[in-house]
């Protein structure tokens, strides 16, 4: 199927991207993909929408969301979980419902230390960033950049928000085994996000979690991510190779909250061909899993 692509991780306002679930749908069918996942953090909260609107659109969509987990080693990793079913277990509610109570918690810490060193960001200060959607350290660099505490996003981050900074407190996250296992017995296919994003893990680093969550679950890996580079993209198809892993590719669009990424390309490089997501199907077949 020569020149069909997809897009298999993006967000909208039910986290912390700036699309609505339909907008995101009609923006993927406007940049000319053939099938998109939602990949929201922590929720499933945009899916029925974004998938409405795709069938409307005759867009393929791909039920998804992403969780981030604590590696002992390396620090935050992020999962992805592709086909999450339509009527989820109540364990997997429940799970996301305890994970978005932590983020929260979290999240009163933070603000918390931002008071403290003079910067109070109230309620309604962050509720007109992140509307209904998942708050997290993007919606708060914003929020002080408008409150005029900060020039910007970046100087949020690098003075405050980022890791080891003055307000930065440590999420409480779930051990890849959980959070694998959990998506795993879902029924998803579940997928190792942006593996080269994480700084702290190099190539034997990478080999060695991939043996270690392919016997939690794993079935694929995120080889075309907006930003991994050429070199890190064959690293990873060649680990998927080794593993006996899928592949995975997308953009992770953010809409404005990450401007350089647009749906579909990246920041202008990226494609996914459509034959990753007919393996997956094929895969998910041979499992007896619906596609
Ligand atoms: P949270 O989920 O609240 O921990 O926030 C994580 C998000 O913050 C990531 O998805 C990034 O988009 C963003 N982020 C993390 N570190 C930085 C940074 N140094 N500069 C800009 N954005 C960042
Ligand atoms: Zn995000
Ligand atoms: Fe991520
Ligand atoms: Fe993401």
């Amino acid at each position: 199927m020569g020149g069909r692509y997809i897009d298999l991780h993006t967000h909208t306002i039910a986290s912390d991207g700036t699309d609505s679930p339909a907008v995101l749908a009609a923006n993927a069918v406007r940049a000319g993909v053939a099938a998109i996942a939602l990949t929201d953090h922590d929720t499933l909260d945009g899916l029925d929408e974004a998938g409405e609107a795709a069938a409307a659109a005759g867009l393929e969509f791909i039920r998804g969301c992403e969780l981030a987990v604590q590696d002992d080693e390396f620090g935050e990793l992020h999962i992805l979980g592709l086909w999450i079913p339509a009527r989820p277990s109540a364990r997997m509610q429940n799970a996301l419902r305890d994970i978005r109570d932590r983020r929260a918690a979290r999240n009163k810490a933070i603000i918390r230390r931002l008071a403290d060193l003079g910067m109070s960001l109230e309620p309604e200060a962050l509720a007109a960033v992140a509307g209904r959607g998942t708050l997290g350290r993007p919606h708060m660099a914003e929020a002080m950049k408008r409150k005029g505490y900060v020039s910007g996003v970046r100087e949020a981050f690098e003075r405050y928000l980022g890791w080891g900074k003055a307000a930065f407190v440590p999420r409480d996250l779930y051990t890849p085994r959980e959070a694998i296992g959990l998506l795993a017995d879902e029924g998803a296919t579940v997928v190792l996000a942006h593996p080269c994003l994480n700084r702290e893990m190099d190539r034997e680093g990478l080999d060695d979690r991939l043996s270690e969550f392919r016997a939690l679950g794993l079935c694929a890996i995120e080889a075309y991510h907006s930003a991994h580079d050429a070199r890190q993209t064959r690293m990873c198809v060649s680990l998927a190779k080794k593993h006996g892993l899928l592949l995975s590719g997308g953009s992770d669009y953010h809409g404005a909250t990450k401007p350089g990424i647009s749906l579909a390309v990246g920041k202008g490089g990226l494609r996914v061909p459509y034959l990753l997501l007919e393996r997956m199907r094929a895969h998910r077949r041979g499992a007896g899993l619906w596609v």
